[in-house]
């Protein structure tokens, strides 16, 4: 009996979802297809630098399944990147949470949101302070 995948937790879905090699014609071109899950494991782990552990949680799967997403996704980006592949995202088993992060500012309060899928702001945007907090309740 095969077990139903459960559905990935994806919290930030980028705009582009297709990447060419330059100068390569059409009908030569070879393309790999990664997963929206297995480009959310790469934000996570390596763009966030996430601890296999603490990116499994974001994603709603367990320490030993987010080594073997990530593993996949690594090799299908080298094989891109090495033998010239264009990269078609798209697919897998998801589900796509939209999470906003909110902070405000110590020093002259002010408070704005930020997209789940970038790091966390150094500075307040009006002040400059480094001196920030996030607010509960960013969900
Ligand atoms: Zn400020």
């Amino acid at each position: 009996m095969v077990r139903p995948r459960k559905d990935r937790i994806v919290a930030y879905k980028p705009e582009v979802s297709y990447f060419k090699p330059r100068g390569i014609p059409m009908v030569e071109l070879e393309e790999v297809k990664l997963t929206v899950d297995e480009r959310e494991a790469i934000r996570l782990a390596d763009l966030l630098g996430l601890s296999h552990e603490e990116a499994g949680r974001e994603m709603g799967v367990s320490r030993a399944t987010f080594g073997r997403i990530i593993q996949r996704a690594r090799r299908i980006l080298a094989d891109a990147l090495i033998n010239g592949k264009a990269i078609n995202v798209g697919g897998g088993n998801y589900r796509l949470v939209h999470q906003e992060r909110k902070f405000q500012c110590y020093h002259c309060d002010h408070s704005w949101k930020v997209p789940s899928g970038i790091c966390r702001p150094k500075s307040c945007p009006k002040c400059g302070s480094n001196s920030l907090y996030r607010l509960a309740g960013g969900q």
